[in-house]
Protein backbone atom coordinates (compact mmCIF):
# COMPACT_ATOMS: atom_id res chain seq x y z
CA UNK A 1 0.00 0.00 0.00
CA UNK A 2 1.45 3.59 -0.73
CA UNK A 3 2.60 6.06 1.97
CA UNK A 4 0.15 8.69 0.41
CA UNK A 5 -2.88 5.94 0.73
CA UNK A 6 -2.11 5.64 4.66
CA UNK A 7 -1.66 9.18 5.30
CA UNK A 8 -5.24 9.76 3.61
CA UNK A 9 -6.61 7.13 5.66
CA UNK A 10 -5.07 8.34 8.47
CA UNK A 11 -6.53 12.02 8.07
CA UNK A 12 -10.15 10.38 7.33
CA UNK A 13 -9.70 7.64 10.46
CA UNK A 14 -9.32 11.43 12.83
CA UNK A 15 -11.28 14.38 10.94
CA UNK A 16 -13.98 11.88 8.68
CA UNK A 17 -14.82 11.71 5.37
CA UNK A 18 -13.22 13.94 3.08
CA UNK A 19 -14.79 15.79 -0.04
CA UNK A 20 -13.08 14.80 -3.62
CA UNK A 21 -11.36 18.23 -3.80
CA UNK A 22 -9.14 17.75 -1.07
CA UNK A 23 -8.59 14.22 -2.05
CA UNK A 24 -7.84 15.17 -5.32
CA UNK A 25 -5.62 17.92 -3.93
CA UNK A 26 -3.66 15.72 -2.10
CA UNK A 27 -3.19 13.06 -4.94
CA UNK A 28 -2.15 15.24 -7.57
CA UNK A 29 -0.33 18.12 -5.35
CA UNK A 30 0.86 16.35 -2.06
CA UNK A 31 4.32 17.92 -1.33
CA UNK A 32 6.13 14.79 -1.18
CA UNK A 33 4.29 12.22 -2.32
CA UNK A 34 1.67 13.95 -4.96
CA UNK A 35 1.06 12.72 -8.62
CA UNK A 36 2.53 15.98 -10.47
CA UNK A 37 5.52 16.82 -7.52
CA UNK A 38 6.90 13.30 -7.99
CA UNK A 39 6.77 12.77 -12.10
CA UNK A 40 6.70 13.54 -15.59
CA UNK A 41 3.05 12.23 -16.70
CA UNK A 42 3.58 12.86 -20.18
CA UNK A 43 4.24 10.67 -23.29
CA UNK A 44 4.37 7.27 -24.50
CA UNK A 45 6.16 6.21 -21.35
CA UNK A 46 3.68 8.33 -19.13
CA UNK A 47 0.08 8.34 -18.43
CA UNK A 48 -1.24 10.50 -20.80
CA UNK A 49 -0.36 12.37 -24.54
CA UNK A 50 -1.77 15.90 -24.89
CA UNK A 51 -2.18 17.67 -27.61
CA UNK A 52 1.28 20.13 -27.64
CA UNK A 53 2.97 16.58 -27.45
CA UNK A 54 1.06 15.12 -30.42
CA UNK A 55 2.16 18.42 -32.87
CA UNK A 56 3.96 21.68 -33.30
CA UNK A 57 1.25 23.00 -34.83
CA UNK A 58 -0.95 23.05 -32.10
CA UNK A 59 1.44 25.58 -30.30
CA UNK A 60 2.50 27.19 -33.20
CA UNK A 61 -1.50 28.04 -34.03
CA UNK A 62 -1.49 29.15 -30.10
CA UNK A 63 1.25 31.09 -30.51
CA UNK A 64 -0.22 32.85 -33.51
CA UNK A 65 -2.90 33.93 -32.00
CA UNK A 66 -1.29 35.69 -28.96
CA UNK A 67 0.53 37.85 -31.28
CA UNK A 68 -2.48 38.90 -32.84
CA UNK A 69 -4.14 39.46 -30.42
CA UNK A 70 -1.41 41.66 -28.69
CA UNK A 71 -1.47 43.75 -32.24
CA UNK A 72 -5.19 44.27 -31.57
CA UNK A 73 -4.44 45.27 -27.78
CA UNK A 74 -2.05 47.88 -29.35
CA UNK A 75 0.98 46.52 -29.09
CA UNK A 76 1.72 46.74 -25.02
CA UNK A 77 5.25 46.75 -24.34
CA UNK A 78 6.21 45.36 -21.57
CA UNK A 79 3.18 42.66 -21.39
CA UNK A 80 2.99 39.34 -19.52
CA UNK A 81 3.08 36.54 -21.19
CA UNK A 82 1.54 33.38 -19.11
CA UNK A 83 1.25 29.49 -19.59
CA UNK A 84 -1.05 27.88 -16.51
CA UNK A 85 0.24 23.95 -16.12
CA UNK A 86 3.14 24.13 -19.21
CA UNK A 87 3.73 20.36 -19.34
CA UNK A 88 7.21 19.68 -21.04
CA UNK A 89 7.10 23.23 -22.10
CA UNK A 90 6.61 22.27 -25.62
CA UNK A 91 3.49 24.40 -26.52
CA UNK A 92 5.12 27.70 -25.02
CA UNK A 93 8.28 26.94 -26.79
CA UNK A 94 6.80 26.21 -30.56
CA UNK A 95 4.41 29.27 -29.10
CA UNK A 96 7.39 31.66 -29.04
CA UNK A 97 9.01 30.13 -32.16
CA UNK A 98 6.04 31.49 -34.26
CA UNK A 99 4.68 34.43 -32.40
CA UNK A 100 8.37 35.47 -32.79
CA UNK A 101 7.74 36.01 -36.29
CA UNK A 102 5.92 38.94 -35.64
CA UNK A 103 8.27 41.87 -34.30
CA UNK A 104 8.36 43.22 -31.69
CA UNK A 105 6.53 40.21 -29.73
CA UNK A 106 9.32 38.30 -27.96
CA UNK A 107 11.06 41.86 -26.84
CA UNK A 108 8.00 43.00 -25.08
CA UNK A 109 6.84 39.48 -23.56
CA UNK A 110 7.55 38.87 -20.18
CA UNK A 111 7.22 35.36 -19.78
CA UNK A 112 5.78 33.39 -16.94
CA UNK A 113 5.06 30.24 -15.94
CA UNK A 114 2.65 28.90 -13.74
CA UNK A 115 3.49 25.57 -12.20
CA UNK A 116 3.62 23.36 -9.30
CA UNK A 117 5.54 20.42 -10.07
CA UNK A 118 9.22 20.59 -9.84
CA UNK A 119 9.67 17.76 -12.29
CA UNK A 120 8.28 19.40 -14.96
CA UNK A 121 9.94 23.25 -14.57
CA UNK A 122 13.02 21.65 -15.29
CA UNK A 123 11.81 20.32 -18.77
CA UNK A 124 10.20 23.86 -18.96
CA UNK A 125 13.61 25.32 -18.38
CA UNK A 126 15.31 22.82 -20.58
CA UNK A 127 13.09 23.69 -23.40
CA UNK A 128 12.93 27.02 -23.13
CA UNK A 129 16.82 27.80 -22.90
CA UNK A 130 17.71 30.83 -24.81
CA UNK A 131 14.26 32.14 -23.50
CA UNK A 132 13.86 34.53 -20.02
CA UNK A 133 11.32 32.70 -17.89
CA UNK A 134 9.72 32.97 -14.68
CA UNK A 135 7.88 30.75 -12.93
CA UNK A 136 5.13 30.86 -10.09
CA UNK A 137 2.98 28.86 -8.16
CA UNK A 138 -0.34 30.38 -8.88
CA UNK A 139 -2.08 32.94 -11.32
CA UNK A 140 -2.33 35.37 -8.38
CA UNK A 141 1.53 35.80 -8.21
CA UNK A 142 1.91 36.60 -12.02
CA UNK A 143 3.55 40.66 -12.44
CA UNK A 144 0.34 43.16 -13.12
CA UNK A 145 -0.03 44.46 -16.81
CA UNK A 146 -2.00 43.60 -19.51
CA UNK A 147 -1.95 40.17 -19.51
CA UNK A 148 -2.05 36.85 -22.62
CA UNK A 149 -2.02 33.43 -21.37
CA UNK A 150 -2.35 30.25 -22.69
CA UNK A 151 -3.81 26.99 -20.56
CA UNK A 152 -4.02 23.57 -22.04
CA UNK A 153 -4.90 20.63 -20.07
CA UNK A 154 -4.85 22.70 -16.81
CA UNK A 155 -8.38 23.17 -15.54
CA UNK A 156 -9.25 19.43 -15.87
CA UNK A 157 -6.82 18.80 -13.03
CA UNK A 158 -8.13 21.40 -10.47
CA UNK A 159 -10.08 20.09 -7.63
CA UNK A 160 -13.76 19.12 -8.06
CA UNK A 161 -16.74 18.51 -5.74
CA UNK A 162 -19.71 16.34 -6.39
CA UNK A 163 -23.04 16.28 -5.19
CA UNK A 164 -26.14 13.45 -5.10
CA UNK A 165 -29.72 14.01 -5.24
CA UNK A 166 -31.63 12.38 -2.66
CA UNK A 167 -34.67 13.29 -0.34
CA UNK A 168 -35.07 16.51 -1.78
CA UNK A 169 -31.09 17.46 -1.03
CA UNK A 170 -27.80 17.69 -2.51
CA UNK A 171 -25.48 15.07 -0.43
CA UNK A 172 -21.97 15.90 -1.00
CA UNK A 173 -19.64 12.61 -2.43
CA UNK A 174 -17.20 12.10 -0.43
CA UNK A 175 -14.01 9.41 0.48
CA UNK A 176 -14.25 7.70 3.78
CA UNK A 177 -12.64 4.16 4.48
CA UNK A 178 -14.26 1.18 3.55
CA UNK A 179 -15.14 -1.97 6.01
CA UNK A 180 -12.96 -4.20 3.84
CA UNK A 181 -9.81 -1.50 4.27
CA UNK A 182 -8.99 1.09 1.57
CA UNK A 183 -11.08 4.09 0.70
CA UNK A 184 -14.50 4.20 -0.44
CA UNK A 185 -16.74 6.30 -1.54
CA UNK A 186 -19.78 7.42 0.17
CA UNK A 187 -22.21 10.37 1.09
CA UNK A 188 -22.84 12.84 3.35
CA UNK A 189 -25.12 12.52 6.00
CA UNK A 190 -26.92 16.29 5.34
CA UNK A 191 -27.81 17.79 2.54
CA UNK A 192 -25.28 20.77 1.41
CA UNK A 193 -27.24 24.00 2.63
CA UNK A 194 -25.97 26.54 0.05
CA UNK A 195 -27.52 24.14 -2.97
CA UNK A 196 -30.67 23.85 -1.16
CA UNK A 197 -32.31 25.98 -3.98
CA UNK A 198 -30.72 23.76 -6.92
CA UNK A 199 -33.12 21.67 -8.83
CA UNK A 200 -32.70 18.36 -9.54
CA UNK A 201 -33.93 14.44 -9.50
CA UNK A 202 -33.14 12.02 -7.32
CA UNK A 203 -29.70 10.16 -8.47
CA UNK A 204 -28.82 13.31 -10.16
CA UNK A 205 -24.74 13.54 -9.41
CA UNK A 206 -23.76 17.23 -10.19
CA UNK A 207 -20.31 18.67 -10.09
CA UNK A 208 -18.75 21.69 -9.77
CA UNK A 209 -15.01 22.92 -9.42
CA UNK A 210 -15.01 25.47 -7.00
CA UNK A 211 -11.09 26.14 -7.72
CA UNK A 212 -11.96 26.45 -11.48
CA UNK A 213 -14.79 29.08 -10.69
CA UNK A 214 -12.26 31.08 -8.56
CA UNK A 215 -9.90 31.30 -11.11
CA UNK A 216 -12.44 32.34 -13.68
CA UNK A 217 -13.30 35.06 -11.19
CA UNK A 218 -9.86 36.40 -10.81
CA UNK A 219 -8.77 36.52 -14.15
CA UNK A 220 -11.64 38.29 -15.58
CA UNK A 221 -11.56 40.82 -13.21
CA UNK A 222 -7.66 41.13 -13.79
CA UNK A 223 -8.59 41.44 -17.78
CA UNK A 224 -11.31 43.75 -17.26
CA UNK A 225 -8.95 46.16 -15.03
CA UNK A 226 -5.49 45.25 -16.93
CA UNK A 227 -6.69 44.30 -20.48
CA UNK A 228 -5.77 40.95 -22.58
CA UNK A 229 -7.12 37.65 -23.14
CA UNK A 230 -6.53 33.91 -21.54
CA UNK A 231 -6.96 31.19 -24.02
CA UNK A 232 -8.69 28.26 -22.62
CA UNK A 233 -8.29 24.81 -24.08
CA UNK A 234 -9.35 21.67 -22.20
CA UNK A 235 -11.87 18.56 -22.47
CA UNK A 236 -15.38 19.03 -21.34
CA UNK A 237 -19.11 19.86 -22.40
CA UNK A 238 -20.01 23.39 -22.96
CA UNK A 239 -23.59 22.96 -21.43
CA UNK A 240 -24.59 21.05 -17.70
CA UNK A 241 -23.19 20.43 -14.82
CA UNK A 242 -24.64 17.46 -14.50
CA UNK A 243 -23.14 13.41 -14.55
CA UNK A 244 -19.73 11.98 -12.68
CA UNK A 245 -16.43 12.36 -14.46
CA UNK A 246 -14.39 12.00 -12.14
CA UNK A 247 -11.58 9.98 -13.89
CA UNK A 248 -8.48 8.58 -13.06
CA UNK A 249 -6.11 7.86 -16.33
CA UNK A 250 -2.30 5.51 -15.68
CA UNK A 251 -0.26 3.95 -18.66
CA UNK A 252 -2.89 5.36 -21.17
CA UNK A 253 -5.53 3.92 -19.93
CA UNK A 254 -8.90 4.93 -17.62
CA UNK A 255 -7.70 3.19 -13.44
CA UNK A 256 -9.87 3.68 -10.20
CA UNK A 257 -9.30 6.75 -8.53
CA UNK A 258 -9.35 5.71 -5.00
CA UNK A 259 -6.53 2.76 -5.46
CA UNK A 260 -3.56 4.28 -5.58
CA UNK A 261 -3.55 8.20 -4.75
CA UNK A 262 -0.24 9.74 -6.02
CA UNK A 263 0.14 7.30 -8.83
CA UNK A 264 -2.51 7.92 -11.26
CA UNK A 265 -3.45 11.06 -13.16
CA UNK A 266 -7.35 12.36 -11.22
CA UNK A 267 -9.02 14.50 -13.72
CA UNK A 268 -12.20 15.88 -14.46
CA UNK A 269 -14.25 17.25 -17.57
CA UNK A 270 -14.31 21.43 -17.43
CA UNK A 271 -17.54 22.81 -17.33
CA UNK A 272 -17.02 25.58 -19.92
CA UNK A 273 -20.54 26.86 -19.14
CA UNK A 274 -20.38 27.55 -15.39
CA UNK A 275 -17.02 28.90 -16.03
CA UNK A 276 -18.30 31.09 -18.61
CA UNK A 277 -20.68 32.09 -16.35
CA UNK A 278 -18.46 32.95 -13.62
CA UNK A 279 -16.14 34.87 -15.95
CA UNK A 280 -18.96 37.48 -16.95
CA UNK A 281 -20.25 37.97 -13.59
CA UNK A 282 -16.92 39.19 -13.04
CA UNK A 283 -16.75 41.34 -16.19
CA UNK A 284 -14.90 39.84 -18.69
CA UNK A 285 -16.30 38.92 -22.07
CA UNK A 286 -16.41 35.13 -22.91
CA UNK A 287 -15.83 33.99 -26.44
CA UNK A 288 -16.82 30.38 -27.12
CA UNK A 289 -16.31 27.86 -26.18
CA UNK A 290 -16.21 26.33 -29.63
CA UNK A 291 -14.59 22.94 -30.34
CA UNK A 292 -10.77 22.10 -30.71
CA UNK A 293 -11.32 21.05 -34.34
CA UNK A 294 -13.28 23.96 -35.40
CA UNK A 295 -10.91 26.81 -33.65
CA UNK A 296 -8.22 24.82 -35.34
CA UNK A 297 -9.02 24.44 -38.76
CA UNK A 298 -10.39 28.13 -38.34
CA UNK A 299 -6.42 29.26 -36.99
CA UNK A 300 -5.33 27.54 -40.18
CA UNK A 301 -3.96 24.18 -39.11
CA UNK A 302 -5.01 22.29 -42.21
CA UNK A 303 -2.64 25.37 -43.67
CA UNK A 304 0.15 25.17 -41.38
CA UNK A 305 -0.22 20.94 -41.96
CA UNK A 306 0.42 21.47 -45.60
CA UNK A 307 3.31 23.51 -45.33
CA UNK A 308 4.58 20.98 -43.14
CA UNK A 309 4.22 18.26 -45.60
CA UNK A 310 5.56 19.98 -48.52
CA UNK A 311 8.13 18.09 -50.29
CA UNK A 312 8.82 15.57 -47.37
CA UNK A 313 9.00 12.00 -47.76
CA UNK A 314 6.17 9.76 -47.04
CA UNK A 315 6.41 9.18 -43.52
CA UNK A 316 6.65 12.77 -42.65
CA UNK A 317 3.65 13.37 -44.75
CA UNK A 318 1.96 10.31 -43.06
CA UNK A 319 2.90 11.67 -39.41
CA UNK A 320 1.52 15.28 -40.07
CA UNK A 321 -1.91 13.90 -41.24
CA UNK A 322 -2.38 11.79 -38.57
CA UNK A 323 -1.44 14.61 -35.97
CA UNK A 324 -3.52 16.85 -38.18
CA UNK A 325 -6.62 14.34 -37.77
CA UNK A 326 -5.92 13.16 -33.75
CA UNK A 327 -6.22 17.09 -32.97
CA UNK A 328 -9.02 18.08 -35.47
CA UNK A 329 -11.46 14.62 -36.18
CA UNK A 330 -14.57 14.88 -34.09
CA UNK A 331 -14.15 11.25 -33.13
CA UNK A 332 -10.49 12.00 -31.57
CA UNK A 333 -9.78 15.48 -29.92
CA UNK A 334 -11.67 17.61 -32.51
CA UNK A 335 -15.07 17.68 -30.61
CA UNK A 336 -14.79 16.40 -26.87
CA UNK A 337 -11.86 19.62 -26.42
CA UNK A 338 -13.09 22.82 -26.57
CA UNK A 339 -11.24 26.37 -26.48
CA UNK A 340 -12.69 29.39 -24.88
CA UNK A 341 -11.48 32.91 -24.00
CA UNK A 342 -11.57 34.75 -21.51
CA UNK A 343 -11.22 38.33 -22.29
CA UNK A 344 -11.16 42.39 -21.80
CA UNK A 345 -14.38 43.36 -23.25
CA UNK A 346 -12.50 46.72 -24.95
CA UNK A 347 -10.88 44.16 -26.90
CA UNK A 348 -12.94 43.13 -30.20
CA UNK A 349 -13.36 39.36 -32.03
CA UNK A 350 -10.72 37.09 -31.45
CA UNK A 351 -9.11 35.05 -33.81
CA UNK A 352 -11.12 31.79 -34.52
CA UNK A 353 -13.44 32.07 -31.99
CA UNK A 354 -16.79 33.28 -31.87
CA UNK A 355 -17.69 36.91 -31.20
CA UNK A 356 -18.99 37.32 -27.33
N1 LIG B 1 -0.28 22.03 -20.71
C1 LIG B 1 0.56 20.85 -20.82
C2 LIG B 1 0.49 19.93 -19.59
C3 LIG B 1 -0.86 19.46 -19.15
S1 LIG B 1 -0.76 18.45 -17.69
C4 LIG B 1 0.27 20.10 -22.08
O1 LIG B 1 -0.72 20.42 -22.71
O2 LIG B 1 1.04 19.21 -22.44
C5 LIG B 1 -1.20 19.59 -16.40
C6 LIG B 1 -0.13 20.58 -16.06
O3 LIG B 1 -0.62 21.43 -15.00
C7 LIG B 1 1.18 20.01 -15.55
O4 LIG B 1 2.22 20.85 -15.97
C8 LIG B 1 0.98 20.09 -14.03
O5 LIG B 1 2.16 19.97 -13.31
C9 LIG B 1 0.30 21.42 -13.91
N2 LIG B 1 -0.51 21.61 -12.71
C10 LIG B 1 -1.48 20.80 -12.23
N3 LIG B 1 -2.08 21.34 -11.15
C11 LIG B 1 -1.50 22.55 -10.96
C12 LIG B 1 -1.70 23.62 -10.02
N4 LIG B 1 -2.61 23.52 -9.07
N5 LIG B 1 -0.93 24.71 -10.12
C13 LIG B 1 0.00 24.82 -11.11
N6 LIG B 1 0.23 23.86 -12.02
C14 LIG B 1 -0.49 22.73 -11.95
Amino acid sequence: MNALRREIERIIASEGPIGIDRYMALALGHPVHGYYVTRDPLGAAGDFTTAPEISQMFGELLGLWAATVWDMMGRPFPFVLAELGPGRGTLMADALRAAGRVPGFLEAADINLVEISPALRQSQQAKLAGHEVSWRGRFEELPPGPLLLLANEFLDALPIRQFVRGGGGWHERVVGLSPEGGLAFGLAPHAAPDLAAVPGRDGDLLETSPASLALADIMARRLAAMGGAALLVDYGAAGSDLGDTFQALRRHGFADPLAEPGEADLTAHVRFGALARAASRAGAAVHGPMTQGAFLLALGIRERAAVLSRGRDEATRAAVASALARLTAPEAMGDLFKAMALADPRLGPLPGLPPP
